[in-house]
């Protein structure tokens, strides 16, 4: 069931290193942090440490260097040894945008305190209330005046923001009546949210089904000073654009993590409990859906590796990135199925962690893109059909 073969795999070092970071962090210590919903610092510290956050730094700027794939097999690490990664993944990805679109200024500024853990960019301000996935239509509102700009809107769903010491944000510079195309107009900054907070800036925690420290934050007059704007003001949305195949790639990883830490649980379970005189997983009722699960998850893997050696080719990804993190996240979720059901009664035990994962591995299919816009972009992008929105 170890699939990968270790002598093929360019990151089995690292995979190794990472499965002994986090048996330091066992279940019991992820079960606590999820039922106080504390963000789990000792963790996200250990990583930190460990340099596996500034993993796609490149080494000019201290960080490791490390190609996407490389990143996905932390990521995967994490998710396979029964923690989660999101109190801290977007540390990984976010500073892609200034790493590719910021001033020289900037990238020195930040790029170093983000590999060393110093700086958290782990904030992310595009979802917002009323728009949602309508991502141009968002309402928040950067208005220039001199040499800053004044920022009021609402963002929800930022994650970690109370975690974080800077924020990505995209904000309206240019009314959407007002640009040839609804996609300009929108500009990045960066927002020194430390500096922020009680100034403009307030932060609202989400208390979600699942440990994720999650937030809605409220901007009132928020000064951001104009060296902030990232590259040029009205192209922000082509720089998320830019970040967003990473993202999910990465995402994706994690949901391969969590359909194996599934699978081994179940098939493990499965030999063990012994009912009518024989292990339950002789029965095909609970053999077959755990199978189906595991080549799900191989076949979503696939694509996986796919997309990250064509990411890093510098070819173009966005089929595989998509459906890779929409096949990726329908694995994980069948494996939690079948291992729940695996389980019996004992799979809605807490000390199990299996209800745990249950919980966080359903994001997935919503975040950072839900399955339906995934689909569309394939039915428009890939097989060439009419644009359904
Ligand atoms: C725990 C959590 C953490 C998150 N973290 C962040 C973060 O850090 N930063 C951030 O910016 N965002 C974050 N998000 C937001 C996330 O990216 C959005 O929830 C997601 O993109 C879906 O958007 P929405 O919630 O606004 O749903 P909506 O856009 O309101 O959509 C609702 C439903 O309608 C469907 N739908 C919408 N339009 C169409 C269409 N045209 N065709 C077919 N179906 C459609 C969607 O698929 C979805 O199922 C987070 C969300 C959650 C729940």
């Amino acid at each position: 069931m170890d699939h990968v073969a270790q002598a093929a795999d360019p990151h089995a070092e690292i995979r190794a290193e990472v499965t002994k970071l986090c048996a330091r962090f066992p279940g019991e210590y992820w079960r606590q942090v999820d039922r106080d919903r504390q963000y789990p610092t000792s963790f996200v510290q250990a990583l930190t440490e460990a340099g596996y956050l500034g993993a796609l730094i490149p080494e000019e700027f201290g960080g490791a260097g490390l190609p996407l794939s490389a990143a996905a097999a932390i990521l995967e690490e994490i998710h396979r040894s029964g923690g989660n990664a999101g109190a801290c993944h977007a540390q990984m990805y976010i500073m892609g945008t200034i790493l590719r679109h910021g001033s020289a200024e900037q990238k020195k500024r930040y790029l170093p305190k983000i590999a060393s853990g110093e700086l958290r960019l782990q904030a992310f301000g595009v979802t917002e209330p009323t728009s949602g996935t309508d991502t141009t239509a968002l309402r928040t509102v950067a208005r220039r005046e001199g040499d800053n700009y004044i920022v009021n809107g609402q963002k929800i769903w930022t994650s970690r923001a109370e975690h974080s010491d800077l924020m990505l944000l995209l904000a309206r510079t240019t009314p959407r009546d007002q640009v040839a195309k609804k996609t300009d107009g929108l500009s990045t900054f960066i927002v020194d949210m430390k500096a922020a907070l009680g100034n403009g800036l307030t932060i609202r925690p989400i208390r979600t089904m699942m440990n994720h420290n999650t937030t809605e934050v409220f901007f009132d007059n928020m000064v951001v000073p104009a060296a902030n704007l990232v590259g040029q003001e009205g192209r922000g949305f082509r720089y998320i654009l830019d970040g967003m195949n990473a993202e999910r790639l990465l995402i994706a990883s994690e949901s391969i993590g969590d359909a194996k830490w599934f699978i081994k649980k179940a098939v493990d379970y499965s030999k063990e409990r012994v009912l009518f005189g024989r292990p339950i997983g002789q029965n095909q009722g609970v053999q077959f859906p755990i199978a189906r699960a595991y080549a799900e998850m191989r076949a979503a893997e696939a694509l996986l590796l796919l997309g990250l050696s064509k990411f890093e080719n510098g070819e173009s990804c966005g089929e595989e990135a998509n459906m890779g993190k929409m096949l990726a996240a329908d694995a994980a979720w069948a494996a939690g199925e079948a291992c729940i059901q695996t389980h019996g009664g004992f799979g809605f035990a807490e000390e199990y962690d299996i209800e745990r994962k249950y919980r966080e591995a359903r994001l997935y299919q919503v975040a950072p893109i839900s399955t339906n816009l995934v689909l569309s972009y394939v039915g428009e992008h890939v097989l060439g059909m009419p644009r359904s929105y």
